[in-house]
């Protein structure tokens, strides 16, 4: 047996390489996207882009008080994404798009393609939007305020579907395109922006203009820049389609580099006005402005992007500060202006399908560690600016050496995200704007802690991820192309299990899909770590059924079994995950990768999600088991519930003298 406690670690390291045959090492000398060797160390990247004009005028968005459809163009809209690749195959895709807001049904419905189609987790992927206010009406949240009839309404429902489906081409043209890159980025200075809340001028602004470039591998033809600004998109509200200055500012760097794409994304802005305003002119300026600001950053010393990127994604729940009573509802909805009878008319649609109004709201927050040095964060809805100057001063931004970016109006755009300052201070961002989105009422104080202390843990992990080395420890034991070294495991009533963009995916059984190890060698049985990424693509039981040796018994670690969330051993001493003392519940999201980690020495085994021990079970004195229905994972397995689950990145590796000596209490 190749996993001896006795052997010293370069004795089992090579045993192991040994003990995993040959059909493994050919696989992943050529595997990417799970490339391992030093000689793949290179960035990709992929860029695409796609118009999004209507192509019938319809009602544009941004200021309630429009009366008509739009009736003329200033430039096209645009919908343009960047695929970065690193060495080790992780993707993150950015996506911009010249509307007022990333409607949160657009974002689900094109991950799910997406996810499909690419195994793009849900926190690979950032949708941010111009917040332009000469964009079409998108459906829902904001189109509220518009004095639309149900034509209307019909006609941004089809826009809707339309974009949607083109988003999805869009991210998909851009994995597609992705081939060797040289990414690098920097930072300039663009000083329009004003801080438009009483007395105007005074207060916070953030004048960085964030700047990522991509170009070609050996860096002399710019393909992409990927730039940012702090400021409402709102220095026209006629009725012409046009992306204000930041689709000016695009244009610009396209005319200056033909060739490339210029992507545009905005930071924290909500309380920023670009003024003065209001004259076409003043729009192709301030476009001219930023575009002179990035051209600087483009042709000084960009900082070289290099090791890894890291992405995550959580939702934390806000709370509104009071919840009105039905009566009072009524009473706006007969009375009330326009705006409000809309507001009015929303919150009761909640009161009849939930029976009251929903206390919180599910709120995104994304972060991403491009590299060791760049720090990407991206928060939903309309984001004040003192977010921008607070994470920025925390996250230790220093300009090129460490660089931190705040997107706002990403992911989902539910309602302007106010400061405990500004939330005190109240007015349009800090109250009034909640009725536009209909919402029951502003936020309760204490969100901006929640969502800087959740940046900050998912940047710190992020940090830890982008520093770990191209080559992680341990064997791959599955190579990202094939299912070399496993058999589709017979539980009959199985789905399809493919392989797809260096994933596993393992498609909704009735019961179960899984496969079975299927080597010479055994799976080692002490003294070693499973590692392996793995995502619930669609349904609510355990996604990740892996079954293992301990020693000659065999055991099972379930995650988000028993309706979703329930974690566990089975079985010990006869009792099941759900019912012994390894039992815990955590909430698993679907498309999002978790990354599972399980330890089995001969005193204990012990299992990590996300770097958080979940539980340790003793091995003393206790009888080990499985279930009968994974008995065909044994040896060595990964099955499903009624689960589509993908599994990437799955490696083992004999533990060290020092890890087999001191197990972990
Ligand atoms: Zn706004």
């Amino acid at each position: 047996m190749p996993f001896t406690a006795r052997l010293p670690i370069v004795l089992t390291t090579l045993a192991l390489l040994l003990s995993l045959g040959p059909a493994l090492h050919a696989a992943e000398a050529v595997a990417p996207p799970a490339a391992d060797t030093a000689a793949t160390a290179t960035w990709q990247a992929g860029v695409a882009r796609t118009v999004i004009t209507p192509e019938k005028y319809m009602w544009m968005s941004g200021y309630g008080g429009r009366s008509k459809p739009a009736e003329g163009k200033v430039h096209d809209l645009w919908a343009k994404a960047v695929a970065l690749r690193d060495p080790t195959g992780k993707t993150a895709v950015f996506v911009s798009t010249d509307l007022i807001t990333v409607p949160i049904k657009m974002v689900a419905a094109v991950m799910e393609e997406i996810t499909r189609k690419h195994g793009l987790g849900r926190s690979e992927v950032m949708f941010t939007c111009s917040h332009t206010h000469c964009g079409p009406a998108l459906d829902e949240m904001l189109s509220y305020m518009l004095d639309m009839k149900e034509p209307d309404w019909k006609q941004v429902r089809s826009y809707q579907k339309t974009l949607d489906a083109k988003l999805v081409d869009l991210i998909s043209a851009a994995v597609k395109d992705l081939r060797p890159a040289a990414v690098s980025f920097g930072n300039g200075r663009c000083h329009f922006a004003a801080n438009r809340r009483a007395p105007k001028g005074i207060g916070p602004y953030d004048h960085d203009v964030p700047v990522l470039r991509i170009g070609s591998a050996d860096g002399q033809t710019l393909r992409a820049v990927i730039f940012g600004y702090a400021c409402h998109n709102t220095v026209m509200s006629y009725y012409k389609w046009s992306g204000d200055y930041a689709g000016f500012a695009q244009l610009y760097l396209e005319g200056r580099h033909p060739g490339t794409t210029a992507l545009f994304f905005t930071g924290c802005g909500a309380d920023q006005n670009p003024l003065p305003r209001r004259r076409e002119e003043l729009a192709a300026k301030y476009g001219r402005m930023l575009g002179v600001a990035v051209d600087q950053v483009l042709h000084g010393n960009t900082t070289k992007v290099s090791g890894r990127i890291a992405t995550r994604f959580e939702h934390i729940e806000l709370a509104f500060d009071n919840l009105p009573k039905k009566e009072a509802l009524l009473e706006v909805q007969k009375t009330g202006s326009r705006y409000n009878q809309a507001w009015a008319g929303n919150l009761l649609k909640q009161y009849e399908v939930y029976g009251r109004l929903l206390p919180t709201y599910r709120y995104p927050i994304q972060s991403w560690q491009i590299g060791s040095k760049l720090t990407w964060v991206a928060l939903g809805g309309e984001v004040v600016v003192d977010y921008a100057v607070r994470l920025k001063k925390e996250l230790g931004h220093s300009g090129d050496d460490r660089s931190v970016w705040v997107t706002g109006y990403a992911n989902d755009v539910m309602a302007y995200i106010a400061s405990e300052r500004v939330l005190k201070e109240g007015g349009y961002e800090g109250d009034r704007s909640m009725i536009y989105y209909q919402q029951p009422s502003k936020w309760r104080a204490g969100l901006e802690k929640k969502i800087v202390d959740t940046v900050t843990e998912l940047t710190v992990d992020n940090r830890r991820q982008a520093a770990l080395p191209y080559k992680l420890p341990g064997q791959l034991v599955f190579d990202g192309k094939s299912l070399a070294g496993w058999k589709k495991t017979r539980f009959g009533g199985e789905a399809e299990v493919v392989v797809r963009n260096g994933q596993l995916i393992l498609e909704t059984g009735a019961d179960m899909t899984g496969v079975t190890w299927n080597r010479a060698q055994p799976p080692p049985d002490f003294d070693y770590e499973v590692s392996l990424d793995a995502m619930r693509v669609e349904g609510h039981d355990f996604f990740c059924g892996l079954t293992f040796r301990i020693g000659k018994d065999p055991c099972s670690l379930i995650l988000g079994g028993w309706g979703g969330g329930v974690c566990g051993l089975s079985s010990i001493d006869g009792f099941d995950a759900s019912e012994n003392e390894t039992t815990g519940y955590k909430e698993f999201q679907n498309g999002r990768w978790y990354r599972v980690r399980l330890r089995v020495t001969r005193s204990q085994v012990t299992a990590w999600i996300d770097g958080k021990e979940i539980l340790v079970q003793k091995l003393k004195g206790h009888k080990i088991g499985i279930r009968g229905e994974v008995d065909l994972s044994k040896p060595f397995g990964l099955s499903t519930w009624q689960t589509t689950a993908a599994v990437r990145n799955l490696r083992i590796r004999p533990l060290t003298a020092k890890e087999k000596a001191a197990p972990r209490k």
